[in-house]
């Protein structure tokens, strides 16, 4: 056993970082990062802008008070969205990692945990360290395996949404081998599959979308649609998706066969006005406008024939069963001394800043109730 330290993070992305830099100074802390770099996710977020928090999140003041702390201003778009002011989200990942600095925390990066464990009244953390140059493909030349001992431990390693970032899911098996239950997952915020759409990939238009589930509609969504080859993106398409899957013993061709899309691509125009067209061309491109008539411009029914996966999605759904954890402190109730922050729970937010929200605040609880228990145990 090489090193012991106070609380070891598993995970530098968004919660681990957040709940890194909100540990007091003193309470000696190691993060694990499996990736070469800490907050490799973030950087991706906002289309590389950070959106960060949301108007409508009830955390939003305490996040943007965070962020002011660690000296970094932000501002509010027209519809809510909070960005770093210099539109970086670098500079996110920045600050964090300058917070870091003034702490005792030592932030290991390409280390993959593989296992955690109790022990002795705490834990023993397994994790598999890259060493040398790394191939073309990224893959490390060797590695090793090493353990540490920590008194407490909060998994903050994400979900299995973008693995491409390093969130592959290992949280979830962490937990379950930690006596905790996960609930069902599913990819969301992402597109949809409607067919083929070839001839319009790459077309935006606005538009209003409903989606319907056994021919009834069940959510509505406004904003920015974007054609793909084989479907539909954008973020008011995202925010569907996490009513889309199938139930539980479901074949996922049955569950997607009981929804569909009506797509409304004139949302300001009523029926009258388009009734006095002579063509749809002038509302639509005219790539849009050669494919859709008049007759379905206000109503343009399109089959679900799935969504994207894990890699294209921007979220998990599902994740560590919320009852067995204690909301305040992000405590295990299975596990004294374990913690779980970020996306590894079973929160989900809609696109806007909700995620990441989510992300800064459970690691800041956790963060808050680990520095309380502190003055008492360890
Ligand atoms: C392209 C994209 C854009 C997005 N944009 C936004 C946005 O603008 N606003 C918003 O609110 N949300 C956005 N999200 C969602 C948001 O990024 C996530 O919900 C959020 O990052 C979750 O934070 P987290 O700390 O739980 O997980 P992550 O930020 O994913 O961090 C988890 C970390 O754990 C590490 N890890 C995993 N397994 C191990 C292991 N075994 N050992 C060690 N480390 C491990 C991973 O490498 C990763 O760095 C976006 C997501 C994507 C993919």
């Amino acid at each position: 056993m090489n090193r012991s330290y106070d609380v070891c993070i598993i995970g530098g992305g968004a919660a681990g970082l957040a709940a890194a830099a909100s540990i007091d100074p003193g309470i000696r802390t190691c993060i694990l990062e499996k990736n070469e770099i800490l907050g490799r996710k973030i950087l991706a977020t906002g289309g590389g802008r950070c959106n960060l928090t949301n108007a409508g999140c009830e955390g939003v003041s305490a996040t943007l008070d965070f962020f002011a702390l660690q000296g970094l201003e932000t501002y509010c778009d027209e519809e809510g969205r909070y960005y770093p002011y210099s539109g970086c989200a670098s500079d996110v990942v920045e600050v964090l990692r300058r917070a870091l600095d003034e702490k005792s925390c030592e932030a290991l990066t390409g280390c993959e945990v593989q296992e955690v464990r109790q022990a002795d009244g705490g834990f023993e953390i397994a994790f598999r360290k890259s060493a040398g140059k790394r191939s073309a493909q990224g893959r490390p030349e060797s590695s090793y395996v090493s353990v540490i001992r920590a008194e407490a431990v909060l998994i903050a390693s994400g979900g299995k949404a973008a693995p491409q970032f390093g969130t592959t899911g290992d949280g979830y098996r962490l937990a379950r081998s930690l006596g905790h239950s996960i609930t069902r997952l599913y990819p969301i915020l992402t597109g949809i599959e409607c067919g083929d759409l070839s001839d319009l990939k790459g077309i935006r238009a606005r538009g209003k979308v409903r989606l319907l589930k056994d021919g009834r509609t069940i959510a509505e969504e406004r904003g920015e649609i974007q054609f793909t080859k084989d479907g539909l993106s954008g973020i008011c398409i995202f925010d569907l998706t996490p009513l889309i899957h199938a139930e539980e013993g479901e074949r996922p061709q049955d569950a997607f066969a009981r929804y569909g899309l009506v797509v409304d691509l004139a949302p300001d125009f009523d029926q009258e006005q388009i009734d006095k067209r002579t063509s749809t061309f002038g509302i639509l491109s005219s790539r849009l406008a050669a494919r859709i008539g008049l007759d379905e411009i206000k109503a343009w029914h399109l089959p679900v024939l799935g969504i994207k996966g894990w890699r294209d999605a921007q979220a998990s759904a599902g994740g560590v069963r919320l009852e067995e954890v204690d909301p305040e402190s992000m405590e295990s109730k299975l596990v004294p001394g374990l913690y779980f922050a970020g996306e590894i729970l079973d929160i989900q937010g809609p696109c806007g800043g909700y995620n990441l929200q989510n992300a800064w605040e459970t690691g800041r609880k956790a963060a808050k109730a680990i520095n309380e228990k502190r003055k008492g145990t360890f």
